[in-house]
């Protein structure tokens, strides 16, 4: 199909495989997996297109970690592969990931690294239906977070008193229309393109204090002194934060689910005696905002959401887990009405907009960030209604936003330029189709966009056919106001 991850769903079963809430079981060390010579052919109708199972073990003074990793690689397609593409994101960084082997069914293979893709031939063509198994042994270096545009990618990087580990397990490059979709890493926005797996993470850390804390996506259970498994499932990524100096706060919804926030003790301001708590805020507005987008969009598939302060600027997303950047903490005013709110919401609202419907991140980054920007607003709206002119006006109009909507991350040389024209433009437009067709009809394309790509990788033209034939010319200006090629949509019905 031309608008999603060519991958075949797994089939339903029954007994559908465990949740990431679902009681732990002994884990299986990656180091003492059983592998075999040659590539094996499907027993299990659930078994997932990808199973990442890794042993990291951290050195918190060194900021080191050594890994072991195994990776399970199911051909869903219809044709043979003879050679398998990872995305190894940490390579990208010099003196980052040092690969000491790597291994394909228990046999060490030669392989090529270049930036972020790691590639190898297969001895024997994995054909339809079958799987093979991936080893691979490397060192971590965590960089310090500094200055930059590097800065922005603090997500793997350390602070002096938080170490972070995200985007930084490799994984099988996505399939796309039968072809690797995999992009070399560039300076503005984000390019991984990357297909959901099921992790599980057996996490050791040496040299920290008692006081360390581990904020992480998904089912978490402690294994003793400072070890952890971490179990996520149908994610398209695995992230980890670690800090001595981690506060802990958690709120139940009604049903049982937890959101947590993990901060740093100058989360609270003290304003001449005024306490505003930024952590406590956030947690509020967090589970405002996931109740919201239940309700608005579709389900979220996990029991936990975790959100940890990062020391680095703005916010990232990850599956089941977002950073939401230091700075923002320390501009919270004790209202609603500020970066730390928007930012949240924004990083929770990818949680539909990236980890369940995915989308080329450098190609079509509106897809993403147009819809998570355009949340804040639906948020504002809902909690907020007094303060829609005042997000349009504080969030959108002081920019003055020009640039194509469906540009590509790199047709911009400044951030600015790139959230104007992406984010914010593609708010605009959003609430321009909004009018276009009416509330009703609105809220269900996003519902129906969410179902049709739900676990994919979506392109613009299934968010597109969304419309029914009837909308199609309601939207023809506003397509042709916002997007650079407007008429490849039109074209397709
Ligand atoms: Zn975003």
């Amino acid at each position: 199909m031309a608008d999603a991850d060519g991958e075949a769903r797994p089939t339903k079963t029954a007994a559908p495989p465990p949740t990431d809430a679902s009681p732990t079981t002994q884990p299986t060390l990656a180091s003492t997996a059983p592998s075999s010579a040659i590539n094996r052919c499907i027993a299990e109708a659930d078994r997932p297109t990808r199973r990442i199972i890794a042993d990291v073990a951290v050195d918190y003074v060194s900021k080191t970690a050594e890994v072991q990793q195994r990776i399970e690689f199911l051909n869903r397609e219809d044709g043979a592969l003879d050679h398998i593409v990872l995305d190894a994101q940490a390579n990208q960084w010099d003196d980052s990931f040092s690969l000491a082997e790597l291994t394909h069914n228990g046999e060490t293979t030669p392989y090529e690294i270049n930036l972020n893709r790691l590639r190898f031939d297969l001895a024997e063509p994995l054909t339809p239906g079958c799987w093979l198994e991936i080893g691979l042994r490397f060192q971590l270096r965590v960089a310090e977070i500094r200055d930059g545009l590097r800065s922005y990618r603090g997500f793997f990087g350390y602070s002096p008193r938080q170490l972070n580990l995200g985007h930084v397990l490799p994984t099988v490059a996505a399939r796309l229309n039968g072809d690797w979709r995999i992009h070399a890493p560039a300076g503005i926005g984000e390019q991984i393109v990357n297909a959901v797996a099921d992790w599980e993470v057996n996490l050791t850390v040496d040299n920290a204090a008692d006081t360390l804390q581990l904020a992480a996506p998904g089912y978490v259970a402690a294994q003793g002194d400072q070890a952890w498994t971490i179990r996520l499932r149908q994610s398209r990524d695995f992230v980890l934060s670690l800090s001595e100096e981690f506060a802990v706060a958690e709120q139940q919804l009604a049903d049982g689910r937890t959101l947590a926030v993990y901060s740093f003790a100058d989360a609270q301001l003290n304003d001449r005696g005024l306490i505003m708590d930024g952590a406590a805020h956030t947690a509020q507005e967090g589970i405002k905002a996931l109740q919201l987008f239940e309700r608005l969009f579709g389900p979220y598939p996990y029991d936990r959401l975790v959100i940890v302060q990062g020391d680095f600027p703005d916010g990232m997303e990850f599956t089941g887990l977002v950073f939401v950047g230091s700075a923002w903490f320390y501009g919270f005013d004790g209202t609603e009405k500020n970066y730390l709110t928007l930012i949240s919401v924004h990083e929770i609202a990818h949680q539909w907009w990236y980890a369940r419907v995915g989308n080329d991140a450098a190609l079509h980054p509106w897809l993403d960030e147009a819809l998570a920007t355009y949340s804040e607003y639906l948020y504002i709206e809902e909690y907020y209604p007094s303060e829609k002119n005042w997000w349009w006006y504080f969030r959108v109009a002081v920019y003055l936003p020009e640039g194509g909507v469906d540009s590509a991350v790199y047709e911009f040389s400044t951030p600015r330029e790139y959230i104007n024209a992406v984010y914010l433009r593609g708010a605009q437009m959003l609430q321009n189709l909004r009018e276009d067709i009416g509330d009703e009809h609105f809220f269900q394309l996003l519902r129906s966009y969410y179902s049709a790509g739900d676990g994919l990788i979506a392109d613009p033209g299934l968010f597109w056919r969304q419309l029914a034939p009837d909308q199609q010319p309601l939207t023809v200006a506003t397509r042709n106001e916002f997007l650079t090629e407007p008429a490849v949509y039109v074209e397709q019905e």
